[in-house]
């Protein structure tokens, strides 16, 4: 059982970040790595490069993009950063903050999102969250929606940043509501960043509703974090030449360039279709059988009349509940189950403004199930047995 330990004890981590480790895939990226290591180690891991990124790689992504969605590139729409968290951050510093004569606000256009994007502005009035519609679908299940009337009446927008697939929700953005965000951000005159760290074309952890959309307007952002390279910290963003420029001046003024070693890797990976490959014949049935395996376990055992929902998605990292119960806060569940050694994060550290938001930013909890299967059973036994207790308990 995969557990963490502290002091001697065993705990049951349903708060990683990490995805699971494949071996195909593991062994896909092993092989590459080998092949980059007699190939090119010399030439490229030698010498400095350029901060746009490895030309090999721009050239690899430039034919990519033509390959799989049409998109008519050039090695001015790209840049390679060392890792999307980077280059979020990046894009944050560039076009969110004090603008020549108003605030320009970094907003998150629907929360829940990632956590990791809650730090990510200069200024001290930090990101800001739309809140969403909340759409109950069924008994056990809910679904997010964007508050489009609150986008429209908005104002002073500098970037609109959001995960599709999401963090923590898996909730993904329809072609709509994508064209939703592009015209919020048009009228704004701002920057739409999509992070698609868990989407299209890869890793295909979750669902996507929609490929990634060409406009002038938005910056796609990719990894290969979640494609089973967290570690060689890679990722590199797509979008109009002079925001794209923008960003190449910070790399070279902060860290010069990405790794060159883990960019050869996915050159190799990109050209000969092998992360493709992988993408669809492993990593998505893979996730997608895991979702299905967390989901029939919290119905084995959450009892039916709890009010608990979960967000709609297939696949993906995470289970995010929602525990509509009066009596539920995120923070006391996280502190109970602590003291039973599980980990699981509370749902208020996925929105910038929880009071702002109400009660249901201190009702949810996200679960990650990407630990052996052991552990997200027996995780999962232990949240149900702990909201059993507390509901009885104010029973
Ligand atoms: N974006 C999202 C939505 C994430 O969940 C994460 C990591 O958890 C990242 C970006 C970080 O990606 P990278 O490792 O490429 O910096």
């Amino acid at each position: 059982m995969a557990t963490t330990r502290s002091a001697g004890e065993r705990w049951l981590n349903l708060g990683v970040g990490n995805p699971a480790f494949i071996p195909e895939v593991g062994a896909m990226w092993h092989d590459l790595a080998q092949q980059t290591l007699d190939f090119d180690f010399a030439t490229e891991s030698a010498g400095y490069g350029p901060s746009r990124g490895n030309a090999r790689l721009i050239d690899v992504i430039v034919d990519y993009f033509a390959k799989t969605y049409g998109w008519n590139l050039t090695p001015h729409n790209v840049v390679v950063g060392p890792g999307s968290q980077m280059l979020c951050f990046i894009a944050a510093a560039l076009f969110a903050g004090p603008g020549d004569d108003s605030m320009r606000r970094l907003v998150l256009p629907c929360v829940p999102d990632y956590a990791g994007y809650l730090g990510m502005s200069m200024d001290s009035g930090g990101a800001e969250g739309f809140a969403p519609r909340v759409q109950p679908v069924g008994r056990h299940r809910f679904h997010y929606l964007l508050d489009r009337d609150a986008l429209r009446d908005s104002a002073d927008i500098g970037l609109l940043l959001v995960s599709s697939p999401s963090n923590p929700t898996g909730r993904s953005l329809d072609e709509d509501e994508m064209g939703c965000l592009v015209a919020t951000a048009d009228a704004n005159d701002a920057v739409l960043v999509v992070d698609n760290a868990y989407g299209q074309p890869f890793p295909r952890v979750a669902r996507t509703s929609a490929p990634p959309l060409w406009h002038p307007a938005v910056i796609n952002c990719f990894s290969v974090s979640k494609a089973g390279l967290p570690g060689e910290r890679l990722g590199f963003a797509v979008g109009a030449p002079e925001q794209i420029s923008a960003m190449v001046a910070v790399i070279a003024n902060s860290a010069l360039h990405a790794p060159h070693f883990p960019q050869l890797i996915l050159a190799r990976a990109l050209e000969t279709g092998r992360l493709d490959e992988l993408a669809t014949a492993v990593v998505q049935p893979y996730y997608a059988a895991r979702r299905r395996n967390a989901e029939d376990l919290l119905h084995e055992y959450l009892p039916d009349d709890l009010n608990w929902r979960l967000h709609t998605g297939d696949g993906g990292m995470f289970c995010w509940l929602w525990i509509d119960e009066p009596w539920f806060d995120d923070a006391k569940m996280y502190a109970r189950l602590k003291e039973r050694r599980v980990v699981a994060v509370p749902g208020r550290h996925f929105f910038p403004d929880p009071d702002g938001v109400g009660r249901h930013a201190t009702q949810c909890l996200r679960l990650s199930i990407t630990a052996d299967e052991a552990t997200v059973r027996e995780g999962i036994r232990v949240v149900a047995d702990t909201l059993v207790s507390l509901a009885g308990r104010r029973a």
